[in-house]
């Protein structure tokens, strides 16, 4: 995950204009007011999901952890009723190393026009270069946040839609690849994060009809995580940003997802908007405070995956997608 600021905000102006944010609570609506046409997302069942796939190891490519993780992910989605294929190539990472790309995609009622696509990667970043011990910043870290989580709520959603059907279809695409790049990589589009989603773009897999639009999970388990609304997704698909943000709102979840707007982010979301897919983000990431916390440390592991923020995820995705009407 790479950002790209297209402006810049004095720190203080943003600071305060979140802290007025935060301090302001959800007004009027609680999840209990409110009437949920979405089935009840597991938090649980999201945050074991999130363990099992941290038990295998860092899921870094060409270790074993990453061969077993695609296994059981594959096996998960198909228990589930979904479609299940794995796009795969050689890929080639900025150190010259090849891996082989495995791009998890899962189709749910393949058979309905109108669809929406739902994605997280689940690679681990092989080093955790942001963490403030130099002595590990080579070492790898079990990113249960960074991949794991994103892709818990994918799972967590697949096993309600297969129990409840919404009226729309859902395709999943869990990315490879994402978070191998390199730190110095300045280029500002082109770049060496985001492999298995820039390869998609080249190559899509979706045949039949284009997803409506498209939702990218990153860093969605940390605990009060707040998720702004960054400049390529306001750029590519500002009414999905609308939608989703106000359904967050409405069901009592709008302390995470704030009305603040952030600069240019460049993850999986810029290259599905490529392939013409109005994507957005969904991040713990402000121009204030930054990534996650413990974003790239030793730190970002299952301790600190808290399963309110993963509810409130899920739910949200879960109401948009059942809020869905096909139209004729
Ligand atoms: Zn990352």
């Amino acid at each position: 995950m790479k950002l790209k600021h297209t402006l810049v905000i004095p720190f203080f102006v943003l600071a305060l204009l979140q802290s007025c944010q935060q301090n302001k609570p959800t007004e009027g609506n609680t999840v209990a007011e409110v009437k949920l046409q979405s089935p009840n997302f597991d938090a649980d069942s999201a945050y074991a999901y999130t363990k099992a796939q941290v038990d295998f190891g860092p899921r870094i490519p060409s270790t074993p952890a990453h061969a077993k993780t695609a296994d059981y992910l594959v096996a998960k989605l198909k228990s589930f009723g979904g479609e299940v294929s794995v796009q795969q190539a050689p890929m080639k990472t900025y150190d010259g190393k090849t891996h082989q790309l495995k791009n998890i995609i899962a189709a749910f009622y393949p058979e309905k026009k109108q669809r929406v696509l739902i994605t997280a990667h689940w690679d681990a970043r092989p080093f955790s270069d942001e963490d403030p011990n130099m002595g590990m910043r080579n070492k790898p870290f079990d990113a249960a946040n960074d991949g794991a989580s994103g892709v818990a709520v994918i799972l967590e959603m697949a096993r309600q839609i297969q129990q409840k059907a919404p009226d729309i279809g859902v395709d999943f695409i869990l990315w490879d690849l994402e978070d191998y790049g390199s730190a110095n990589d300045e280029t500002p589009r082109e770049t060496t994060w985001c492999l298995g989603s820039q390869y998609w773009a080249k190559n899509p897999t979706i045949k039949g009809s284009k997803p409506l639009y498209a939702i990218n999970l990153d860093m969605v388990g940390g605990a009060n995580a707040q998720f702004t609304q960054d400049a390529v997704s306001r750029q590519y698909a500002p009414s999905v940003v609308s939608k989703v943000w106000s359904i967050a709102s409405e069901i009592g979840y709008g302390n995470y997802f704030i009305n603040v707007t952030s600069g240019e982010l460049i993850d999986d979301h810029y290259w599905i908007n490529q392939a013409g897919v109005p994507a957005i983000d969904v991040i713990h990431y402000s121009d204030a405070a930054g990534f996650y916390s413990n974003w790239h440390t030793q730190l970002d592991n299952l301790n600190n995956i808290d399963r309110n923020t993963l509810k409130a995820v899920g739910q949200t995705m879960l109401e948009a997608i059942y809020r869905e009407k096909p139209t004729q």
